[in-house]
Order: C-alpha cells, then sequence, then structure tokens
C-alpha cells in the first residue's frame, strides 16, 4: 500500500493522520497532487511502500486513541484499508474515515464490520448538479455514490461529517449550501473548508489564478447551511485563521 508516512503528524496528543496514495479522481483543487497517483507516489519524498503491519506498528509506537484515514482516496485500496483498520481496532483504536464517497460499497463493508467510528464525506458541489460535480472532480466524480455513502454512513456510523470544500469561482455560492443541506437535512457535523493556497493545487492555472475566500464568506455559508439543515449537531468553519464552530 502506498502511504505517506510523513503524515503520521500528531493531532494533539491522541491522534494521527494516515494518508493513503493514490485517488480515482483529479479535483482541479487537490491539495494532494503529489500522491494522487502511483507514478506520483514513486516520485515523492512524503510517500512510501509499507506493508499493513509495518505501518500499524508505526502508529501504535505514538499511542494514538484516534487515527484519521484520508488521502487520496483510501477506498481504492479496499483490502489493505480492511486489514489496516482490523488491526488498529483490535487495539483499541478509533477510527475516522475520510472519503470522496466513490465506493459507498466499501464504506459499508466497514462499518457492517464495525471497522471504523466515524465518516468524513466530501460534497463538493449540490448532488443533483452533475456537470458542477463533473468539474470539481476533474470530469471523473458523480454524485450518486456520494449520495449512497452519505446514506449508508448515516444509519451505520457513529458521526457522519459533510465537508464542503470552497473553491472561489467554482462553488462559493450561498445557494449551493443551502440546496445541499436541504437535500440532505440532516448530519452530525458539516465543515465549510476554504482553498487553502499553502500547498500547491494540482491544476497549476486554477492555484495561480483562485484567490482564498475570507473566512467572513466561509461563515456567511456555514451559517446559510445551518439554518437550512433540519438536523445538524455541529457547524464548522477551516479558513486560513484556523478552524471555529459557528
Ligand atoms: S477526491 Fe479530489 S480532493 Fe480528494 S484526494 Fe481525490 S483528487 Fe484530491
Amino acid at each position: 500500500m502506498y502511504v505517506t508516512l510523513g503524515d503520521l503528524r500528531p493531532m494533539g496528543k491522541a491522534a494521527v493522520w494516515v494518508l493513503f496514495g493514490g485517488c480515482n479522481w483529479k479535483c482541479p483543487y487537490c491539495y494532494e497532487r503529489d500522491i494522487l497517483d502511483v507514478a506520483s507516489c514513486k516520485k515523492s519524498k512524503k510517500c512510501r511502500v509499507v506493508s499493513v503491519q509495518q505501518l500499524v506498528g508505526a502508529i501504535l509506537q505514538v499511542k494514538p486513541k484516534l487515527v484519521k484515514i484520508g488521502g487520496g482516496e483510501p477506498t481504492e485500496q479496499a483490502r489493505q484499508l480492511e486489514m489496516f483498520c482490523t488491526y488498529l481496532k483490535s487495539q483499541g483504536v478509533a477510527i475516522q474515515l475520510h472519503t470522496n464517497g466513490s465506493h459507498p460499497e466499501v464504506v459499508g463493508d466497514l462499518l457492517s464490520k464495525h471497522l471504523v467510528d466515524m465518516v468524513s464525506v466530501d460534497v463538493k458541489a449540490p448532488l443533483d448538479n452533475e456537470r458542477l460535480y463533473k468539474k470539481m472532480t476533474g470530469g471523473l466524480g458523480s454524485p450518486q455514490p456520494v449520495r449512497e455513502t452519505i446514506d449508508i454512513a448515516r444509519d451505520k456510523a457513529q458521526m457522519t461529517e459533510i465537508v464542503y470544500p470552497v473553491i472561489p469561482g467554482l462553488n462559493d455560492k450561498k445557494g449551493y449550501v443551502i440546496a445541499i443541506a436541504k437535500d440532505l437535512y440532516y448530519c452530525s457535523i458539516f465543515t465549510v473548508q476554504g482553498f487553502d493556497k499553502r500547498r500547491p493545487s494540482a491544476d497549476e492555472k486554477l492555484y495561480r489564478e483562485t484567490d482564498v475566500p475570507t473566512r467572513e464568506h466561509l461563515i456567511e455559508l456555514a451559517k446559510a447551511a445551518r439554518d437550512a439543515f433540519t438536523n445538524v449537531d455541529s457547524v464548522r468553519v477551516i479558513s486560513y485563521k484556523g478552524e471555529e464552530e459557528i
């Protein structure tokens, strides 16, 4: 399995992030362009090929209570992901899986086996807007499996987070977050995450020509979503000023 061991980053004292290399989508704004396919993983200094056992051994040395798994798209390596979660779960570690939602069957299988506690799903555009979804994902993504993943997660996971990445000029309209909140109507956490220019994006032109959204605009979007959801426990904003609950 390809992972970025550079991303065994302690989160506070209790959690670590592990990023699985490789993704089936090619979002132009993606910050992880170094690990989006096997060729770039091989070139990247951040990325290493390790066995599941090696990875688990390294993680357990940190004694985390929580492991957050992202990528890339971790569900693309379904067999390794299941082994990884099985080892960690046997050691009593809680698991948060962050996915683009393209493989509902993998998420459902992990949840049925009680191998994941919390699921975070990117929703990049209103789920009835196929055209915008394609644009946000480099022509490769589709909203249908995302909807299925969210339905499965809400049914089976302890917590379901919906993450809305805000890319100015592409999907930063208030109407879009309102449409998503009305359509999906409940989740544990809704997170509005602003475009971040601290790392280059996959598409260099987009990176050059797109500004980061202001904190004020992100808060406005988050408040609009909060008002439109029927039921949401927590609404968060991640801006260049950090994370905050609205
Ligand atoms: S789904 Fe998009 S943003 Fe997420 S890792 Fe893949 S290319 Fe990057």
